[in-house]
């Protein structure tokens, strides 16, 4: 697999630094599992369910961005359903907002008329994106308060939440 994965394929966990990546059992560094999930070409807890996964990162979520328990166990299981350790397939996220492009209504379009592999139907319309003009600073703006109220977090906390899983995405990369 040459592509990297921007989130971890079984946890969700966003993966930004070269640390956050788990292992081969060459030592080389896995393309879309977390250090947690992954060591030396398998699964840390090889046994793990989806439900103890889902647990352990509404936990995680949930201190970190202040978030309900509740709201946080179905961001999770909502998030990590679509990973590949989980549904045997890597769906690609629009690297513009991240949203998971898993059936061909999510995709946007090309000037052809054909789906984009890469933006989502609500970023990108006949190959263009929907707001040219948009920064990451101001997506983040835009975002973090339909976050904040779906999920009942405070916004200081909603806007970290979408940096952190905009970042490194390919239209913000730097
Ligand atoms: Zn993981
Ligand atoms: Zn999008």
């Amino acid at each position: 697999m040459s592509e990297k994965s921007n989130v971890c394929q079984s946890c969700g966990m966003p993966l930004l630094k070269g640390e956050d990546f788990g292992t081969e059992e060459n030592g080389s560094t896995s393309s879309i599992y977390c250090t947690y999930c992954y060591q030396q070409g398998s699964f840390t807890d090889k046994n793990a369910s989806f439900e103890g996964i889902a647990e352990h990162g509404a936990q995680i979520m949930s201190q970190m961005f202040s978030m309900p328990i509740e709201k946080a166990r179905t961001f999770v299981i909502d998030h990590i359903k679509t990973l590949y350790r989980w549904s045997g397939r890597i769906a690609p996220s629009c690297q513009s907002c991240g949203m998971a492009l898993f059936s061909d209504t999510d995709a946007g379009t090309e000037h052809d008329g054909t789906l984009s592999s890469l933006y989502c139907t609500y970023c990108y319309q006949n190959g263009e994106f929907t707001e040219p003009d948009l920064t990451h600073d101001t997506m983040i703006k835009k975002y973090a308060p339909i976050l904040a109220n779906q999920l009942e977090v405070p916004s200081d906390k909603a806007e970290e939440m979408v940096r952190v899983f905009t970042s490194g995405l390919s239209r913000w990369k730097k």
